[in-house]
């Protein structure tokens, strides 16, 4: 089974991924944790703006793809906390290797 791409925008939009997700990035101490498993500098997930509200820099990525493990979709331990930059580059590289390069930007979890 695998998950249209409307389907997964109504996943990424429903209240139970959004309460996950939050779940998620608290569970992993607001860092992203490819940066620690590389020993870098954690970086801050939240830094309030000019208008006082919140930019966020993390996104909570599915380990195994949503598309393809739709009933992994909220298990804590496919989901981890990961900065922007090592989102896209653990996204670059899963698809380096597949045969369709239209899919370059990977939209998933910051939906
Ligand atoms: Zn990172
Ligand atoms: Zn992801």
């Amino acid at each position: 089974m695998t998950l249209t791409e409307e389907q997964r925008r109504s996943f990424y939009n429903s209240m139970d991924w959004r309460n996950k997700r939050e779940a998620i990035k608290a569970r992993d101490h607001y860092e992203c944790q490819q940066c620690r498993r590389e020993g870098k500098v954690a970086l801050d997930i939240y830094e309030p703006n000019k208008n006082g509200r919140k930019k966020i820099k993390l996104v909570v990525h599915h380990i195994k793809e949503l598309e393809y493990n739709p009933d992994l979709a909220l298990e804590d331990d496919n989901l981890e906390t990961l900065c922007v930059e090592c989102h896209n580059k653990i996204h670059d590289r899963h698809f380096s290797s597949r045969p369709s390069p239209k899919k370059l930007k990977w939209d998933d979890e910051t939906w």
